[in-house]
C-alpha cells in the first residue's frame, strides 16, 4: 500500500470536483483528483450537455416542421435517432477531450478508481492512500425513484432515456420539474405522444407561479399532455408497454415511463459519516465556507443541499480552492444563482419569485411588472410568445427576474448581473439594449418599471 500526500485531495471529477482541482492547481497547490468513471461527471456525460444537444435537434425538427410559416418549403421526413445520438456524442467527446487536456496540462494527479474516505483526510483508492492537508468531497448525485417504483425494462431514468436509439411513440414522464419538462419537450418535437404526471399543483413548481402557468399554456398549445396535483400510485409493465395508475384511479398506457422525480446525493457508503462528517437525509452539511463538520474537509456540488446545477458546482469548487489558498473569497449567495430550463419555450430565472419576495419584504413593499414578448420585434420574428417579469422592492433594487419564451436562457447573463448587483430599474433603464434583440425585452421591462415604458401596452 502506497501513501501519497497532497495539499488538496478531491473525491469526484464532476463539475464541483474538477473546478476545485483546476483552481487549486492555478493557485499553486498540489492536487489529486480521484474519479471512478470519466472526468466531467454527470453534466458532461449524462446531464447538461447531452440533453441540450437533443434539445437542439428537437428545435431543428420543429423549425423544419413549421418551415412553411416562414415561407420556406421543407418537409420533416423523420428523426434518425442513431444520427441524433452521433451528433450528441460528438459534442460530448470533443468537450471531454478538451477537459482531459486541460486537466492534464496542469499539475493535477488524476487517480482512476473508486475512492472511499478511510480517515477524516485520507481517501483510499485501489489499496493506496491519498492524504490531503485538505479534502474536497464532490461525489455528485443519482436519479431518484419513488418507494416501490423499480427502475428497469420500460421504466427508465434520464440515463437510459439519453441512450434510446428510437423515438418512443407514446411516453409518460413522471415529474414536471426541469428534467421532466425538458424530456417531454424533446420527445414531443420528435413526434412522441407525451403525458407528464406531476404530484404538485403545477409544472415547474419551483418557478414563479406566472411562469408555471405560461409553460402549461405553451405545452397545451404544443399538444404535450399533463396531469398536475395528482399522485402516481403504480406501474405495470408488459412486453410492449407500461400502464401507469394514479391515486385518483386514472390509468395511462405508453411505451415507456421516464421517472424524473429528482436527484439524490451520492454520499452514503463512502465513509463520510463514519469519519465524523455531519449529514442530513443523505446530504453533506457545510457552513457558508463550504466546510463540513470536519475542519479541512469541504464539499461541493449536488451532495450539498441546495440547487443541483453544474454552474453552482463550478462556483463552489472555485470557492473552496480559494478558501484553502487563504484568499477569503466572498460567500456564494444561493439566491443569486441563475436557473435555466431548456424546454421549448425556455424558462430562465434568478432571485426571488413574487411569492417569496412578498413573504420576505411584505406584499405591500414590492412591485412587479410583466413585459409581454408580443411587443418585442425579435420574438415576433422567431414566432415565440412569453414574457419578462421583474420584481422589485419599492424604491429599491430588482430582487427577481423570471422569463419564458424561446431562447430566453441566453438572457440570463444580464438578468443575473442585475439581481446580484442589486440594480434599480432606473439604473437599467438608462442602459441601451440593441434593437431588434430578445434582450431588448429585458430593457423594455426595466423602462416600464422605471415609469417610462416604450413599446409596452400595459
Ligand atoms: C438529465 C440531466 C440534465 C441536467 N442538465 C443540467 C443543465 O442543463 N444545467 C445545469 O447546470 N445542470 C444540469 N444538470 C445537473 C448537473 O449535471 C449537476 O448539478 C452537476 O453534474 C453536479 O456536479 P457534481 O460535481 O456535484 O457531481 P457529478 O457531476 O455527478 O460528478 C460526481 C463525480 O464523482 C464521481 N464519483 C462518485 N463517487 C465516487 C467515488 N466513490 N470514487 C470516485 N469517483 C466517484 C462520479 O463518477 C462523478 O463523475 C443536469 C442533470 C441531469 C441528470
Amino acid at each position: 500500500m502506497a501513501e501519497h500526500n497532497f495539499d488538496v485531495v478531491i473525491l469526484g471529477g464532476g463539475s464541483g470536483g474538477y473546478a476545485a482541482a483546476l483552481r487549486s492547481a492555478q493557485l499553486g497547490l498540489s492536487v489529486a483528483l480521484i474519479e471512478r468513471d470519466k472526468l466531467g461527471g454527470t453534466c458532461l456525460h449524462r446531464g447538461c450537455i447531452p440533453t441540450k444537444a437533443l434539445l437542439h435537434s428537437a428545435e431543428v425538427a420543429d423549425v423544419t416542421r413549421d418551415a412553411a410559416a416562414f415561407g420556406i418549403s421543407a418537409t420533416l421526413n423523420g428523426v434518425d435517432m442513431p444520427a441524433v445520438n452521433k451528433y450528441r456524442d460528438g459534442i460530448v467527446d470533443r468537450l471531454f477531450k478538451g477537459l482531459t487536456g486541460l486537466v492534464s496540462s496542469k499539475a493535477i494527479s488524476v487517480v482512476a478508481g473508486e475512492g472511499k474516505l478511510v480517515a477524516p483526510k485520507t481517501i483510499s483508492v485501489n489499496g493506496d492512500n491519498y492524504t490531503g492537508k485538505n479534502v474536497v468531497l464532490a461525489t455528485g448525485s443519482y436519479s431518484r425513484t419513488l418507494p416501490g417504483l423499480e427502475i428497469g425494462g420500460r421504466v427508465i431514468t434520464s440515463e437510459q432515456a439519453l441512450q434510446l436509439d428510437f423515438v418512443p411513440t407514446k411516453a409518460i414522464v413522471l415529474g414536471g420539474g426541469v428534467i421532466g419538462v425538458e424530456f417531454a419537450s424533446i420527445w414531443k418535437s420528435f413526434g412522441t405522444d407525451v403525458t407528464i404526471i406531476e404530484g404538485l399543483p403545477t409544472l415547474v413548481p419551483n418557478e414563479d407561479a406566472s411562469v408555471s402557468k405560461a409553460l402549461e399554456r405553451a405545452y397545451r398549445k404544443r399538444g404535450i399532455n399533463f396531469k398536475t396535483g395528482v399522485r402516481f400510485s403504480g406501474v405495470q409493465q408488459s412486453a410492449t408497454g407500461v400502464v401507469v395508475s394514479l391515486e385518483n384511479g386514472e390509468t395511462f398506457d405508453a411505451e415507456l415511463l421516464l421517472v424524473a422525480v429528482g436527484r439524490g446525493p451520492n454520499a452514503t457508503g463512502l465513509g463520510y459519516e463514519e469519519n465524523g462528517i455531519k449529514m442530513d437525509r443523505g446530504y453533506v452539511l457545510t457552513n457558508d465556507r463550504l466546510e463540513t463538520s470536519v475542519p479541512g474537509v469541504y464539499a461541493a456540488g449536488d451532495i450539498v443541499p441546495g440547487l443541483q446545477l453544474a454552474h453552482r458546482g463550478f462556483q463552489q469548487g472555485i470557492f473552496i480552492a480559494e478558501e484553502i489558498a487563504g484568499l477569503k473569497p466572498v460567500s456564494i449567495d444561493e439566491n443569486g444563482i441563475p436557473k435555466v430550463t431548456y424546454s421549448e419555450p425556455e424558462i430562465a430565472s434568478v432571485g426571488l419569485t413574487e411569492a417569496k419576495a412578498a413573504e420576505k419584504f411584505g406584499a405591500e413593499n414590492i412591485s412587479s411588472y410583466e413585459y409581454n414578448l408580443g411587443g418585442n420585434g425579435k420574438s415576433q420574428i422567431l414566432g415565440t410568445a412569453g414574457f419578462v417579469k421583474l420584481i422589485r422592492q419599492n424604491n429599491g433594487p430588482i430582487v427577481g427576474i423570471h422569463m419564458i419564451g424561446s431562447r430566453v436562457g441566453e438572457q440570463i447573463g444580464e438578468a443575473q448581473l442585475i439581481v446580484n448587483w442589486e440594480a434599480f430599474p432606473e439604473d437599467v433603464a438608462s442602459l441601451v439594449h440593441a434593437h431588434p434583440t430578445m434582450n431588448e425585452a429585458l430593457g423594455e421591462a426595466h423602462l416600464a418599471l422605471a415609469g417610462k415604458p416604450l413599446h409596452a401596452h400595459a
